[in-house]
């Protein structure tokens, strides 16, 4: 699959917590080169606090996914507004790929 929209996480620091939770987002999204995925998987296995971060944002896509009637009002609507920015993100990409 090629993939036009590359991230400019083709140098970051993954020694540093603060390299990583930069990069942790596209990490989760598989949007990460393969090399420096594994760099990150590393930091996250010895890291706990950005271990605790992955998971969060791990437990953010999937409410994102289904809608659970017990999540708060004002949560889901940030969620909504969020995915929105990330479908429409996306959505270009995808158009800038296909012409
Ligand atoms: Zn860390």
């Amino acid at each position: 699959m090629f993939r036009k929209s590359r991230f400019v996480f083709d140098k970051i620091d993954t020694s540093s917590c603060k390299g990583v939770l930069l990069a942790l987002q596209a990490y989760l999204d598989g949007e990460l080169d393969e090399a420096i995925a594994r760099q990150v998987a590393v930091h996250l296995d010895v890291c706990e606090m950005c271990g605790e971060e992955a998971d969060v944002y791990v437990e953010l896509k999937r409410s994102m996914m289904r809608y659970t009637p017990s999540v708060d009002r004002t949560v889901v609507e940030r969620l909504e507004s969020f995915a929105e920015r990330v479908v429409v993100t996306e959505g270009t990409t995808e158009e800038d790929i296909a012409t």
